[in-house]
């Protein structure tokens, strides 16, 4: 059955997590709207502020929601994760208030299945916490969307890994506790059978910051994407996890859920935007009335409307489907979910783009000054394009899917929806039925 409603007990969640993310979450956006500050934890305000917000957080039981009962989440599935991250995608704190922010969340997934005992103590623990955040090191300055370009490499040497190379847009390293990097294990394998994870802790000698790298607009030579180098670096031969040759099957675990999380997170952004398109040209006024009387105003805020209509139920339809594939660990439920989720991705980016641009188009030079949150949410529409592979790389996903079913017709020349070729063979199936002069030749 088709439904469309969403559970009572679950609505009341969500109403809970609306109002507390607009009341208490959204003003430590305009109080600290740098891009790393939600991640820092030695400071006052994390003391005194988000960990009391946290607090209230696990009060709901919607602390570390994307994560199963067993490490204290709430296995709710991706559809309801959805609908929460749609709430939390209006500010760029309510994620760390929440428990669900990237990378922690698929690197507390990675140590959970992977790690010792030791590490969990160690690691998974403070994570799952909230105490200390982490870094996921996959991208090389030779290399992103195409892993054939890794070269950094680890080596095993007696009870030890020693690692040499380099890695690209290490997010919050600066801040990070450790750093789960995909290390080249077996350069003779193709990468995706010969790569790693390995777990590299914050301090290790042999791994230096070459550079911070900021998001555009930020200043030159500070930001928390840090340029990696490790030279000689040794950690315990137990810091791999998973098998030798694993890291691609591990990666992908951690990434379809967070891609979806993502991309509900911009929904709310985009219902953010409409808002404030709406209230602007409802409240502007221009040719002696108000700017929502042109047809041309009217026609963008419609127009911003539907696409975020469509990509909403596309998103949750993606959902729907990883959940199922879920539940019944079939494979080909599975191969759906993935060609859904990178529909999903492939299609994020374009949505943010046209509605927070129209959205900040029709605040005039207030929609482009600094003095609106509206250029920067336009502008993480390219960061979203580029950010866990790009659109081209999940494009690319999507028609292998679709192609690996298709089946080349019978005649080539013209194909199996040639009007001709049906109209003779409709006309042999009901030959018997049909006077000569009903059907046309
Ligand atoms: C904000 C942000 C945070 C990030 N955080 C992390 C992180 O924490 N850890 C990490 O490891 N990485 C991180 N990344 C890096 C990100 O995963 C890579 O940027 C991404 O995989 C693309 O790699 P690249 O930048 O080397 O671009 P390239 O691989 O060089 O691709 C550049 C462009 O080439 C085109 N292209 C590439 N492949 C194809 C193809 N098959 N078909 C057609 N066109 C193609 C696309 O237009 C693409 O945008 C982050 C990136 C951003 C923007």
């Amino acid at each position: 059955m088709w439904d469309f409603s969403t559970d009572t007990a679950f609505q009341e969640k969500l109403d809970w997590a609306a109002g507390f993310v607009q009341e208490e979450i959204e003003p430590l956006d305009v109080l600290f709207p740098g891009n790393a500050e939600p991640y820092d934890r030695g400071t006052e305000v994390f003391r005194d502020i988000v960990r009391p917000l946290q607090r209230q957080v696990r009060g709901q039981r919607l602390w570390a929601a994307h994560l199963p009962p067993s490490l204290g989440g709430m296995g709710m599935g991706q559809v309801h994760l959805g609908l929460l991250n749609e709430i939390l995608g209006r500010s760029a704190w309510a994620p760390m208030v929440f428990g669900t922010q990237a990378p922690d969340s698929g690197n507390a997934e990675i140590l959970a299945h992977y790690g010792t005992e030791e590490q969990r103590k160690a690691y998974l623990e403070p994570l799952l916490d909230g105490r200390i955040v982490s870094t996921f090191a996959m991208t090389e300055p030779s290399g992103g969307a195409d892993p054939g370009g890794f070269t950094c490499r680890a080596v095993r040497d007696g009870d030890e890994w020693v690692i040499d190379g380099e890695k690209w847009f290490a997010s919050h390293y600066p801040l990070a506790a450790f750093v789960i990097a995909m290390v080249v294990t077996d350069p003779d394998k193709p990468v995706h059978q010969g790569a790693s994870m390995i777990l590299v802790p914050a301090g290790t000698p042999g791994m230096e910051m070459v550079r911070g790298t900021g998001l555009a607009g930020e200043p030159l030579g500070q930001g928390v994407h840090a340029y990696l180098r490790f030279t000689g670096c040794r950690v315990p031969a137990e810091n791999l996890l998973g098998e030798p040759g694993a890291g691609f099957r591990i990666a992908q675990t951690r990434l379809g859920g967070g891609r979806l999380h993502h991309a509900m997170r911009s929904v709310g952004q985009c219902r953010r935007a409409l808002e404030m398109m709406t209230e602007r040209v409802a409240s502007r006024r221009t040719r002696g009335g108000p700017l929502a009387d042109q047809q041309s105003v009217r026609h963008q805020l419609a127009d911003s409307w539907i696409q975020i209509e469509q990509f909403r139920l596309q998103v949750l339809h993606a959902a729907w489907q990883m959940d199922r594939a879920e539940r019944t660990g079939d494979s080909a439920d599975a191969r759906r979910a993935r060609l859904h989720v990178s529909g999903v991705k492939a299609a994020t980016p374009g949505i943010l783009v046209d509605v927070a641009y129209r959205a900040l188009h029709l605040h005039g030079a207030l929609g482009v000054s600094n003095e609106l949150g509206l250029a920067r949410m336009w502008q993480s529409g390219p960061t979203l394009g580029v950010a866990d592979g790009p659109t081209e790389a999940h494009q690319d996903v999507v028609a292998r899917l679709l192609l690996k079913d298709a089946v080349p017709a019978e005649d080539p020349l013209f194909g199996s929806a040639h009007l001709p070729t049906r109209l003779a063979a409709a006309r042999a199936k009901y030959a018997d039925r049909l006077k000569e002069t009903a059907v046309p030749r």
